[in-house]
Order: structure tokens, then C-alpha cells, then sequence
């Protein structure tokens, strides 16, 4: 089912931030327009038959697509093993649904989509419903602390710092995380993801030269290949063209930690903003940090040393 669902993904990924349809039309090669047939279309396994490229015209095929096939299957197998076949389960399943999209989508484009992570609040809310009023109650509490903590730091940064630390997408990111595990674990949340954000992203900068993914590539770059995509067509990022990719309405650019204080007018619409060599896209760190307390949560709490420890006295 992991696998299954993780090919689903690929095409939320390729498709939402270009305001695609995910259900039709079916998959196709970006370059030659080809159709894949079902046994093209097996999750991890095609793409090894493939040997990763396409059948009809050898355009290669990104190692992406069978890594997030393989990633969904790993984590939904160990939501079962953390939660057996309980109403936690769902939750659980269908959190990783978004986070794994939400996560890659950030890392390419530096937007987190409201298409994904707005139902996804209320997915949150409504799949605690069999958990009983009790976690309701923390669930919706958890969606209004996770949205409310990070405009508070938006807020402080701007005001007393001048500089944008975190994207307009966190705000809702971090509601979602809260609407799925309750307000008890944010702190955790927010401690776990700055961490290793921080580190990751410090060594990437050291050896990189950039803490996070470079930018989309300028339009009309000369050495790009001509732009051959037919709409509606799936768009590896092997072969994509080098047109920008549209922005869904009423999604903003992630402005990630660490802003090098550029294109930012007290919150407007970013739309020249491009992500500086300090800048890292948040929204997978906190992904991360949510699966990490989701699924070892206990587990932290045993092995952390002392006042670390009651970060994780919410988890069960
Ligand atoms: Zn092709």
C-alpha cells in the first residue's frame, strides 16, 4: 500500500505546484509525450526494468521517483508497527500522505501549497474524531497553538529584527502538525526541526557553499532544452523545462530561516523573492521533526538525557 500510495505522490508533487489536475490525464513522458502503460506505471519496480529511462525516446527517469516510493512504503510500515491496526493508524498513514509531498514540494519550489496543508488541518481534526472528544479537543488546540506560535515569531521578526525567519506556509505547516499530534508535542516539534535544520543546513553551507536547495533555474537559461512539455503532462525534474513553475493562487514563497533580508514588505506577496545561500526551505525539517516524535516519540523520552526528556512527556 506504501508503495502504491508513494507512486500517488509523485504526482502530487509534480503536479500540484503547477495547479494540475492529480487525476487526469494519466502519466505521460515530458519530453516525447509518451503514454505509460501499466507495467511502466509499478512502483520502484518499472523504474529498474526501465533501467530509469523512458521506453519510447531514453529521456531519463529522476531517481526521485522510486526514493519516494520506497520512503512511503518504509514509514507507512512503521506507523503500523508504532500504532497496530488502531484508529492511530489513519491518523497516522494519512499525515505521512502529506508530509512526504509538502516536504519534497518545498525542497523544489519553496512553497508549502494550501491545497495540501489547508484540508489537511481539517483531516487532522476530523480523523481524531474516533480517538474520542478528549483529542479532539487537543487536536483542534494543537491546529491554533501551531499557527499561532509561528505568527507570533513572524510578528517579533518583523518587528524587531526586520527580517522575515519563516515562510507563510510554516504557519499553516506547523497548524497541521498540531491538528494530527495535539499541542503536546510542538515543543518537541519546533526543538527537533531547528536542531537539525540548523546543523544540516551549517554543514551543507560549509561544504556547499548553500544551506539550501539552489532556486528554481531562470527562464530562457541558454543550455536548458527546448521547452517540449504538452500541458497537463508530468514533469521530472531531470526534464523539466526551464520555464518557472507556475504558483497556485493564493500560495506565497516559502522565506525560510535565516533571511538575507531581501523582498519582504511586511508580509505582501513575494513573488521576486529567491532563496539567498543562508536560506533553507523549513518545511521538511519540521516534516522531519513530526515524524520523528510521531513514531519514536516514546522512545526519545527513554533515551534523552533529563530536562530533554520532558519535551517528549507528551508522547504516548
Ligand atoms: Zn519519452
Amino acid at each position: 500500500m506504501g508503495l502504491l500510495f508513494g507512486s500517488f505522490l509523485n504526482v502530487v508533487i509534480a503536479r500540484v505546484p503547477a495547479g494540475e489536475s492529480i487525476v487526469r490525464p494519466r502519466s505521460r513522458c515530458p519530453r516525447c509525450g509518451h503514454q505509460l502503460a501499466w507495467y511502466e506505471n509499478i512502483p520502484v519496480l518499472s523504474w529498474l526494468a526501465l533501467r530509469a529511462r523512458c521506453s519510447s525516446c531514453g529521456l531519463p527517469i529522476s531517481w526521485r521517483y522510486p526514493l519516494i516510493e520506497l520512503l512511503t512504503a518504509l514509514l507507512f510500515l512503521a506507523c503500523q508497527r508504532r500504532f497496530g491496526w488502531t484508529p492511530e493508524l489513519v491518523a497516522a498513514l494519512v499525515l505521512v500522505l502529506l508530509l512526504v509531498p509538502l516536504s519534497f514540494i518545498d525542497l523544489e519550489h519553496w512553497i508549502l501549497p494550501q491545497e495540501l496543508t489547508w484540508p489537511g488541518i481539517v483531516a487532522g481534526v476530523a480523523l481524531s474524531v474516533p480517538m474520542g472528544m478528549g483529542r479532539v479537543r487537543d487536536s483542534v488546540i494543537g491546529a491554533v497553538v501551531g499557527f499561532l506560535v509561528f505568527w507570533g515569531m513572524e510578528w517579533l521578526g518583523e518587528k524587531i529584527f526586520k527580517k522575515e525567519a519563516l515562510g507563510a506556509g510554516d504557519k499553516d505547516l506547523l497548524a497541521l502538525i498540531g491538528a494530527f499530534l495535539t499541542w503536546k508535542p510542538l515543543l518537541a516539534v519546533i526543538f527537533l526541526s531547528s536542531l537539525q535544520g540548523a546543523v544540516v543546513g551549517s554543514l551543507m553551507l560549509l561544504v556547499r557553499g548553500r544551506a539550501g536547495p539552489a532556486p528554481d533555474p531562470e527562464p530562457e537559461s541558454p543550455t536548458a532544452p527546448p521547452p517540449a512539455t504538452p500541458p497537463g503532462t508530468e514533469s521530472p525534474q531531470v526534464a523539466e523545462g526551464p520555464g518557472p513553475v507556475p504558483k497556485p493562487e493564493g500560495t506565497e514563497p516559502v522565506v525560510a530561516r535565516e533571511g538575507d533580508g531581501k523582498g519582504e514588505e511586511d508580509g505582501e506577496e513575494e513573488d521576486d523573492w529567491e532563496p539567498g545561500p543562508t536560506n533553507i526551505p523549513f518545511g521538511p525539517w519540521l516534516s522531519l521533526a513530526a515524524l520523528e516524535v510521531m513514531l519514536l516519540g516514546p522512545w526519545l523520552r527513554e533515551v534523552l538525557p533529563v530536562p530533554l526528556d520532558m519535551l517528549f512527556a507528551g508522547a504516548r
